[in-house]
C-alpha cells in the first residue's frame, strides 16, 4: 500500500492500465491515508463511489471546498455555509468524474478564498507538512498540504490572486493557474468573478498537464468559459533551447527574501544551461498589482457575497424582522477578513468614490495587461519567484493584513492580465531569521492559452532541478 502512495497520478494510472493495480485499490490506499489527516487539510473525506473506469481509472482526487458537490456539504471555508448541500456539482468536478476520477474529500481553505495562509478558514487553519508551526499558504492551502503531506495524489484548487501557485510554492509542489476562461467556473463558489480560475495542484508537471486536459473546456453554463483551443498536450520537452525568458526586475529584486532569491538565481542558471536565453525585462506597472487587486477583488466580492442573507443557504440567525435577520446572520456567519473585504468593496463602489478607486484600479489593470503584452513581444515566458518568502509561522501576519497581502506580490499581476502561470518547486531555503529549510517555488508565466508551452518548459526545468526533498513530518 505504501508503494501506491509513492506514485504520481500518472504513475498509478499506468499501473492500473497494465492491470497491476485496480482503481479501487488505489482509491482505498489514499482514503486510508486521508483518514489519518493530522494537518487539517480536509474538512471532509468522502466514501468511494461510482465505477473505477474512464480515462482516469477511478483515481481519487482532493477537491477544494469551494466547488459544489451534489449532496456533499460545501462551505467554501465559511461558517455561513455550514450544512449547505449543493443541488448540483461544479462543471470542473463533473468533468473529472466523467473521466473516471472520484472525489476523495473536500479540502480546507481560507473563507471564500480570501487569504494567503489558510488562517482565515472558519474551521481552523491547515498546517504545513514541512513544519507544522507554519502556514501552508492559501487560499488553496488544504489542497496543497494534502498533496505535499501524502494525503492525496493530486488536487484541484482556485486562484484569484495566487491561491493555487502560492500554496503550491510554500508546500513544495506544482500548481498552475490557467488562462481566464480555460476552465468553467460553473458551480465554483464566486469570490471575484473576473479573476477566479480553477487549476491543478500536483506532485509533478506531467500530472498537472493530465489534470488540465480533463478540466479545461467550454461550458454552456459559464458564458465566460472558452476552453483551450487544441486542448493541452502532455509535456515531453527536455531542453529549453530557442526559448526566450524575461526576468522582470520589479518582481525579482527588492522585497524578495535572500534565501528565495538565491534559489531563484540558481534556477535561472539552470534555464540557461538548458539552452534558454534569459534577459532582464520590465513590467513597470506590476508593483501596483497589489493595490489594484485589493480594490477590484473586494469590489466584486462585495457583490457576490450579497447572496448570503440567511434565506437561501446555510446558516440563519432568527430575529424579529427581516432586516435584523439579515444583519444577525451575516454578523455571525462571516469571519473578520470577509467582513473587511465587503466593507472595502462596498466603499470602493459607492457613489462619489467609484471613479477614484474602482475606475482607477481598472485602468491599472489594463496597464498591467499591456506590460505583459509588450514583454511577450520579445519573450516566450516571464519568470519570477512565486512567493517573496518561504512559509511563515502561524499567527505571524494575522494582525497585519497589509503584510499578508504582500504575499501575493509576484502572483497577482497574472490573474489581473488573465494569463496562465505555473509554480514548480525549485529548491529549499531557510527563512529569514533562521529555522529549518523550506520549499521555494519558481514561477513561469506565458501569454493567454500558452498552457501546453508553459507545461513543456516547466517539464524540462523540473527534470534539471530534480527536486526530491520530502517533508519530514
Ligand atoms: N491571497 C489573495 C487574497 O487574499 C489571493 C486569494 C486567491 O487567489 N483566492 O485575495
Amino acid at each position: 500500500m505504501s508503494d501506491i502512495l509513492e506514485l504520481t497520478a500518472a504513475g498509478a494510472l499506468a499501473k492500473i492500465e497494465a492491470g497491476e493495480l485496480s482503481g479501487d485499490e488505489v482509491f482505498d490506499a489514499w482514503a486510508e491515508a486521508a483518514d489519518g489527516d493530522e494537518l487539517h487539510a480536509y474538512l471532509k473525506t468522502t466514501e468511494r463511489e461510482g465505477e473505477a473506469d474512464g480515462r482516469l481509472g477511478g483515481l481519487p482526487i482532493a477537491v477544494k471546498d469551494i466547488f459544489c458537490t451534489e449532496g456533499v456539504e460545501t462551505t467554501a471555508g465559511s461558517r455561513i455555509l455550514e450544512g449547505y448541500l449543493p443541488p448540483y456539482t461544479a462543471t470542473a468536478v463533473r468533468n473529472l468524474q466523467q473521466a473516471g476520477a472520484r472525489v476523495l474529500g473536500k479540502t480546507n481553505m481560507d473563507e471564500f478564498a480570501m487569504g494567503s495562509s489558510n488562517e482565515n478558514s472558519g474551521y481552523g487553519p491547515v498546517r504545513n507538512p514541512w513544519d507544522r508551526e507554519r502556514v501552508p499558504g492559501g487560499s488553496s492551502g488544504g489542497s496543497a498540504a494534502a498533496v505535499a503531506g501524502g494525503l492525496a495524489p493530486w488536487a484541484i484548487g482556485t486562484d484569484t490572486g495566487g491561491s493555487i501557485r502560492q500554496p503550491a510554492a510554500l508546500c513544495g509542489i506544482v500548481g498552475m493557474k490557467p488562462t481566464y476562461g480555460a476552465v468553467s467556473r460553473y458551480g465554483m463558489i464566486a469570490f471575484a468573478s473576473s479573476l477566479d480560475q480553477c487549476g491543478p495542484l500536483t506532485r509533478d508537471v506531467t500530472d498537472a498537464a493530465l489534470l488540465l486536459q480533463v478540466l479545461e473546456g467550454r461550458d454552456p453554463c459559464d458564458s465566460t468559459s472558452t476552453g483551450i483551443e487544441g486542448g493541452v498536450e502532455l509535456p515531453s520537452r527536455e531542453d529549453l533551447s530557442g526559448l526566450r525568458f524575461g526576468v522582470p526586475r520589479e518582481l525579482s529584486g527588492d522585497g524578495i527574501e535572500p534565501g528565495v532569491r538565491a534559489v531563484f538565481e540558481r534556477t535561472v542558471g539552470l534555464v540557461e544551461e538548458l539552452g534558454g536565453e534569459v534577459t532582464e525585462t520590465a513590467l513597470p506597472h506590476a508593483p501596483h498589482g497589489i493595490s489594484a487587486y485589493y480594490v477590484i477583488a473586494p469590489a466584486e466580492a462585495s457583490a457576490n457575497l450579497a447572496r448570503y442573507d440567511g434565506v437561501r443557504y446555510g446558516v440563519r440567525e432568527e430575529a424579529g424582522d427581516l432586516t435584523a435577520m439579515y444583519e444577525r446572520t451575516r454578523a455571525a456567519g462571516f469571519g473578520p477578513e470577509v467582513k473587511r473585504r465587503i466593507m472595502l468593496g462596498t466603499y470602493a463602489l459607492s457613489s462619489g468614490y467609484y471613479e477614484a478607486y474602482y475606475g482607477q484600479a481598472q485602468r491599472v489593470r489594463t496597464k498591467i495587461a499591456d506590460d505583459f503584452r509588450a514583454a511577450f513581444a520579445s519573450f516566450d515566458f516571464v519568470i519570477t519567484p512565486t512567493s517573496p518568502t518561504v512559509a511563515f509561522r502561524l499567527g505571524e501576519r494575522t494582525d497585519d493584513p497589509l503584510a499578508m497581502y504582500l504575499s501575493d506580490y509576484c502572483t497577482v499581476p497574472m490573474p489581473l492580465a488573465g494569463i496562465p502561470a505555473i509554480s514548480i518547486p525549485a529548491g529549499l531555503a531557510a527563512p529569514e531569521g533562521g529555522a529549518g529549510e523550506l520549499p521555494v517555488g519558481f514561477q513561469i508565466a506565458g501569454p493567454a492559452y500558452s498552457e501546453t508551452r508553459i507545461l513543456d518548459a516547466a517539464h524540462a526545468l523540473e527534470r534539471a532541478i530534480g527536486f526530491d526533498a520530502r517533508p519530514q513530518a
